[in-house]
């Protein structure tokens, strides 16, 4: 059986792990010369690091994470837990980007990944799909899974109507860079004034990432640099927090990265008969709750699962459809809790309603 995967991010080559573990024929094509890693650190839960040691590549993985426990701070520096919650959910892993999707290429195999390669459009027939490339090329498959991203070609065909959309207002500023004097546990989220939030921590490689965002943020109008510290400005009330300040200080203005959060609307399904979307390309979220590419991860566990109890690709991919559509729908739920939290007393406590749900049935619902 052979399988094409459109997208070299994280779901998409875990996606390439997990085929191949289990005696695929794996294609994964990524529109870009290199495997790229968007932005600075990736905090991952408990879910996906389950799913990459599933799949063979748990050790590796976990050796590049740096464990961080969260907390949530006021403006002025004092901190919170909600009460009755476990450190469990309070607890992830913090990946530098780069190094983790290096590991997941290698983990593929760079045989099995073609580079340059930006899938156009697909045909579906009733023994397997024809992919078309940019460069001319056609490759055929049983199986084709976009993995493409919030801007997914592979959506844009399957499930014609649902483009991308802004997330209005809410934009987000991030750096890594190599660590400091910044005391060694970080800020781990501040919930400031005017809907600004943000904070620190180390992670592999005695670096460090900071990240500030707002939202309902007027269009930013300076450079990268002054309106990332014109955020930070509202998490600090006092001059506790100046070392988020000054890492954004230290961070040359070439290196911050500024998004405007885009999210992927509902969609009415995800698949069809030998087409699946899977991660960003079928769920982007607003990155707030910190879990869009755990939740992507866990996708693969429960789209190879469906492969391997089904018959047939498509009695497959409507279980993956099943399990997956209204799983999200609770995701959107907490989530909404959590961006409407008012301040960092509220914020701890539906972030970890979120992150027990995600943790326990979320979990169970996904190995179900
Ligand atoms: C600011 C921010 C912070 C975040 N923090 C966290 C966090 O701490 N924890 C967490 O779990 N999640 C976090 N997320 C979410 C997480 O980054 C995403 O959910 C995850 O990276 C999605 O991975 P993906 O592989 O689905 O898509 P992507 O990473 O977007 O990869 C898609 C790939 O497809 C390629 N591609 C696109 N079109 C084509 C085409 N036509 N042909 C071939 N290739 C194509 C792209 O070049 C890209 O390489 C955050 C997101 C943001 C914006």
């Amino acid at each position: 059986m052979r399988i094409i995967i459109a997208g070299s991010g994280i779901v998409g080559l875990t996606t390439g792990i997990a085929f191949k573990a289990i005696g695929w024929d794996v294609l994964v094509c990524e529109q870009a010369p290199e495997i790229r890693a968007a932005g600075a650190a990736i905090g991952l839960w408990r879910n996906a690091l389950d799913v990459f040691a599933e799949f063979g590549a748990g050790d590796s993985i976990r050796a590049i994470g740096a464990p961080v426990e969260t907390w949530f701070y006021d403006a002025t520096g004092q901190r919170y837990r909600a009460p009755g919650f476990d450190l469990a959910e309070h607890s992830f892993e913090l990946f530098p980007r780069p190094e983790l999707n290096r590991l997941l290429a290698q983990a593929v195999g760079a045989e099995n990944i073609r580079l340059g390669a930006k899938l156009l459009a697909f045909k579906e027939a009733d023994d397997g799909v024809e992919v078309s490339f940019a460069d001319g090329r056609v490759e055929h498959a049983d199986l084709l899974v976009g993995a493409d991203g919030v801007y997914s070609a592979v959506r844009a065909q399957l499930v014609p109507g649902h483009p991308a959309q802004e997330h209005r207002g809410h934009h987000v500023w991030r750096g890594m860079l190599a660590a400091g004097d910044e005391p060694a546990e970080g800020s781990i989220l501040t919930v400031g004034h005017q809907r600004a939030r943000g904070g620190y921590a180390r992670t592999y490689g005695d670096q460090v990432v900071w990240m500030v965002n707002q939202f309902d943020s007027e269009a930013p109008v300076g450079s990268k640099k002054e309106e990332a510290l014109r955020r930070a400005a509202l998490l600090n009330e006092n001059g506790w927090n100046d070392a988020l300040a000054r890492l954004i200080e230290r961070t040359p203005e070439a290196q911050i990265l500024h998004n405007q959060i885009m999210f992927v609307p509902s969609l009415p399904r995800w698949t069809s008969a030998r087409v699946a979307l899977i991660g960003d390309a079928a769920h982007g979220l607003s990155p707030h709750i910190s879990a869009g590419g755990t939740l992507g991860v866990e996708d693969v566990h429960v789209l190879v699962r469906a492969v391997q109890r089904h018959d047939t690709l498509a009695a497959a991919l409507s279980a993956y459809q099943a399990n997956r559509m209204p799983h999200y729908a609770q995701v959107h739920a907490l989530a909404d809790a959590v961006e409407a939290a008012r301040d960092a007393h509220e914020y701890a406590q539906t972030y970890a309603e979120f992150t027990h749900w995600m943790l326990n049935e979320g979990y169970r619902a996904s190995r179900a």
